[in-house]
C-alpha cells in the first residue's frame, strides 16, 4: 500500500501541515476511500485545539467525507470498488456490545471516532465497512459531506424524539446545522420557526424553509413566545438564556441540544416538572438512519449550502469557520 497523504495538527491549536502515513494492511472489515471532498465541522476545530481533552496528535481532522471505494477488506462483501460512499463522525464500532446489537452503533462503548484515528482531510481513508454509507442516486456529492455530521445531528432527534409533522419547532443557531434542521423540519411539515442572532439571513432563511424568524437574543422577543412550541433544538454551543426557552414550550415541550454549551444550562425543576417538559441531548446517528436521511434528502432537495476551498487551503477553511460568516458549510475539495 502507498502512503496516505493528509493534513495534521501536530499540537494542541497548531495550524496544519502536510503529513503523510502508512496505512498497513487494509483489515478484513475495512473499506478505502478515495476522498472527493470534505467538509469542516466546529468539532474539527475543537478536536485540533483539544478543548475536550483526549486529542492525539499528527492529528487529522475531517468527519464529513464522501468519496470513492479504492479498496475492499477481504470480508467486505456488499461494497464494491468504484462506488461512492460518504463516512461521518464514527469509524469504527465493535458490532457485539448493546447499543451495536440494538442498532445504535454511534453510541458503541469501544468505537472510533473518525479523527481519533486518521480523519478526512487527505486523499484517502479506512473505515469499517458499515461507516461508508452509499450516496444514493440524484445525490449532489459535492455538497453530500456535510450530511454525514452537520445533517445526522440534526435529522437524528427528528426520529429519537418523536417529531411530528403537526409540531412547531423552533430552530436555534442557523449555521452549518442549523439551516440543514430548518429544510429538513420544513420538509417533515412542521411549523418552523428559526432563532437567530443574525436578523440580515430573513430572507434566506424563509427561502430554507422558516416559517417565522425571532431574534435568539431578545429576551422579549423570546417571552412573547410562551407556551408555542413542542420541540426546540438548538444547535449552538454558547450559553443562551435557558430558562427562557424552556418557558416558549407547551407543556410536554422538549428541548434538544446538539450543541456542547460548555457552561451548565441552569434550568430550574419546576420549568421541568409543571407541564413535564423535558431536556435532552442528541448525539449522531446510525448508518441505517444515515442512509434513510439520504434518501429524505433526495426526495426533497435538501442540500447544505457550501463554501469550496481546496484541501490545500484547509487552515484557510478554518479561519473562515471561525470568523463565523461562512454560509453555511465549508467543504475542502480535492
Ligand atoms: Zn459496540
Ligand atoms: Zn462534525
Amino acid at each position: 500500500m502507498t502512503d496516505i497523504n493528509a493534513y495534521a495538527a501536530t499540537e494542541a491549536g497548531g495550524s496544519l501541515a502536510p503529513f503523510s502515513y502508512d496505512p498497513g494492511l487494509i483489515g478484513a472489515d475495512e473499506v478505502e476511500i478515495k476522498i472527493t471532498a470534505c467538509g469542516v465541522c466546529h468539532s474539527d476545530v475543537s478536536m485540533i485545539n483539544n478543548d475536550w481533552r483526549g486529542s492525539r496528535y499528527p492529528l487529522v481532522p475531517g468527519h464529513e467525507v464522501v468519496g470513492e471505494i479504492a479498496a475492499v477488506g477481504s470480508g467486505v462483501t456488499h461494497l464494491k470498488v468504484g462506488q461512492m460512499v460518504g463516512v461521518g463522525w464514527t469509524s469504527h464500532s465493535c458490532q457485539h456490545c448493546s447499543p451495536c446489537l440494538s442498532g445504535r452503533q454511534q453510541r458503541c462503548q469501544t468505537g472510533t471516532s473518525t479523527i481519533a484515528g486518521r480523519g478526512g482531510f487527505a486523499d484517502r481513508i479506512r473505515v469499517q465497512h458499515i461507516w461508508a454509507v452509499p450516496l444514493p442516486d440524484g445525490i449532489d456529492v459535492k455538497s453530500a459531506g456535510p450530511l454525514f455530521c452537520g445533517g445526522i445531528t440534526v435529522f437524528a432527534p427528528f426520529l429519537d424524539f418523536d417529531l411530528k409533522p403537526t409540531d412547531r419547532i423552533g430552530i436555534i443557531g442557523i449555521g452549518g446545522l442549523g439551516h440543514l434542521a430548518v429544510q429538513f423540519a420544513n420538509a417533515w411539515g412542521c411549523e418552523v420557526t428559526a432563532f437567530t442572532s443574525s436578523m440580515d439571513k430573513e430572507d434566506e432563511l424563509k427561502a430554507l424553509g422558516a416559517h417565522r424568524i425571532v431574534n435568539s437574543r431578545d429576551d422579549a422577543a423570546i417571552k412573547a413566545e410562551r407556551g408555542y412550541f413542542d420541540y426546540i433544538l438548538t444547535t449552538v454551543n454558547v450559553s443562551l438564556n435557558w430558562p427562557l426557552y424552556m418557558r416558549a414550550l407547551r407543556p410536554e415541550g422538549k428541548l434538544i441540544t446538539v450543541g456542547i454549551i460548555p457552561e451548565p444550562m441552569g434550568i430550574p425543576a419546576n420549568a421541568l416538572v409543571g407541564g413535564a417538559r423535558m431536556v435532552a441531548g442528541s448525539d449522531t446517528g446510525p448508518p441505517d438512519m444515515v442512509a434513510k436521511m439520504l434518501e429524505f434528502c433526495v426526495r426533497h432537495d435538501i442540500k447544505p449550502m457550501i463554501e469550496t476551498f481546496p484541501m490545500s487551503e484547509c487552515n484557510a477553511a478554518i479561519e473562515r469557520l471561525e470568523s463565523g460568516k461562512a454560509r453555511y458549510r465549508i467543504v475542502l475539495e480535492n
